[in-house]
């Protein structure tokens, strides 16, 4: 698909639930955020359904994210939905990994390709307070049972606050180094007031060069994170959405009072 700017528009990121196992501080409030009504969160057959039509209208890529995709019920189903599509070349999932050492397995022979994994610091204490409360002996076990089912490459999101020269990103990226795993420093962003930058060792952030369409977990297709524009499917239909959303593109992001990463998936 391509868009208003040339750019092919190949790429659907979808975030299955808004709910999450932890609260980092960049991304959720300690308290938590008001949940979405269970009613008005898509089917894990309507998204199968819509990415059926995106893939036959170019989409080859697909990215699982939320909130945490591992504490949506049945989500190793979805996947095993998913990878049943003809044409999705890269089927892939954000995680926290809290939950991954149990999900690992049973998601890579349903057919899944690969996770990222986000990871800020390898300090047990740090961790902690970053997540508020987690557990990184969690995420080991997790970033280990992936290499074991396969899930390769596996690609660490390590955001930062100012630069990747800081000491808790040089260490993430030393274990990195030790562990064959890739890594991807993201600058810490405020979509309300709009600063963004691009990923460090991936492509996100370069407008120029986006590729993506996000759907939210109730059903809205987002052109870009920094922009307000959203097409509900349901009220739309899913063909019809995607052609408003593809029109709607901007060339680059601004900011946004509606999306937030926990709900949007990053
Ligand atoms: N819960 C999963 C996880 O943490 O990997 C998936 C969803 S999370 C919202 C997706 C990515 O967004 C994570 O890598 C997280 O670090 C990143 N993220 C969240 N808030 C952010 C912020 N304010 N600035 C930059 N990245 C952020
Ligand atoms: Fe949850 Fe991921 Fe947000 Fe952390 S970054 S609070 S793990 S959704």
């Amino acid at each position: 698909m391509q868009d208003r700017f040339n750019r092919n528009i190949n790429y659907l990121r979808i975030s299955v639930t808004d709910r999450c196992n932890l609260r980092c501080k960049y991304c959720m409030p300690e308290g938590g955020i008001s949940l979405l009504k269970h009613e008005n969160i898509l089917s894990l057959e309507e998204i199968a359904e819509f990415v059926k039509v995106a893939v036959n209208k170019g989409i080859k890529k697909v990215r699982i994210t939320g909130g945490e995709p591992l504490v949506r019920r049945n989500i190793v189903h979805l996947i095993e939905m998913l990878s049943k599509i003809d044409g999705i070349e890269d089927l892939s999932l954000t995680t926290n990994a809290i939950l991954l050492e149990e999900f690992a397995e049973p998601m890579a022979k349903v057919g899944l390709n690969r996770v990222n994994i986000s990871l800020d610091t390898i300090n047990a204490i740090k961790f902690k307070e970053i997540t508020r409360g987690g557990d990184i002996n969690k995420v080991f076990k997790g970033i280990e049972a992936a290499k074991n089912a396969g899930l390769l490459p596996i690609k660490i999101n390590c955001v930062v606050n100012k630069s990747s020269n800081e000491i808790d990103a040089q260490e993430v990226k030393s274990f990195c180094e030790d562990n064959d795993l890739k890594i991807q420093f993201i600058h810490q962003m405020n979509i309300e007031t709009g600063e963004f930058s691009i990923v460090e060792g991936g492509t996100g952030g370069n407008c120029k060069v986006c590729n993506k369409l996000r759907l939210s977990s109730d059903g809205f297709l987002r052109p870009c994170l920094f922009n307000d524009v959203s097409f509900n499917i349901r009220d739309l239909g899913f063909e019809n959405a995607i052609e408003n959303a593809l029109e709607a593109k901007p060339e680059c992001g601004t900011k946004s009072s509606i999306n937030k990463f926990n709900f949007i998936g990053g």
